[in-house]
């Protein structure tokens, strides 16, 4: 059997857009921090997305709402993600699964990177029940078209939403 140093760190990437982070990233990323030793949420600057919040924000408010976590470190991060894991001696990265939608995406993702450094693992946790139909879409959608999201998101992140609507809706 092999057996693995007790001095080697378990480190996981949580890489995601998180614009904004809601209660279904946080469920994924404290679980995820209980299985590694540190875990990185990775926010990735430039998704082939349009964004409501600049990447320094989402940043802040990803730090905000994971800060009582202490082995989670909130990151923003550009290019390959395999190269991120390598920068920072991580053997993992963590997805989220909601539905069936989401498994072929990651399923690709996860083959794509397997191509692209072999020693990294991909592993998904499937999301908590509660949170199955949140998407940081949704979420957005249904507060600009005047619904209540507060089960949703954390206070601070309700709080940012509020401020950016106030402010014309646009990353700073
Ligand atoms: P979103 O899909 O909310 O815009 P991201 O693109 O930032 O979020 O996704 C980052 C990771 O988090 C992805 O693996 C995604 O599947 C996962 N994820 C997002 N929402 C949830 C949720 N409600 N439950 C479980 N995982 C989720």
């Amino acid at each position: 059997m092999l057996e693995t140093p007790a001095s080697v760190m378990r480190t996981a990437i949580y890489p995601g857009s998180f614009d904004p982070i809601h209660r279904g990233h946080t469920d994924i990323a404290t679980r995820a921090a209980a299985l590694f030793d540190k875990l990185i949420v990775a926010i990735y600057a430039v998704p082939a997305k349009s964004l409501l919040f600049s990447v320094d924000e989402r940043v802040a408010l990803a730090r905000a709402v994971l800060a009582a976590c202490g082995n989670i470190e909130v990151v923003p991060y550009t290019g390959l993600t395999v190269e991120l894991a390598r920068q920072r001696g991580a053997q993992t990265l963590v997805r989220g699964l909601r539905v069936i939608s989401d498994f072929e995406r990651e399923y690709q993702m996860a083959l794509m990177n397997q191509q692209l450094s072999p020693t990294v693992e991909t592993v998904c946790l499937m999301t908590s029940y509660e949170y199955a139909f949140v998407s940081a879409s949704l979420v957005k959608e249904v507060f600009e078209a005047g619904g209540d999201v507060s089960g949703m998101v954390h206070p601070l992140v309700l709080r940012a939403l509020i401020d950016k609507r106030k402010a014309g809706g646009e990353p700073s």
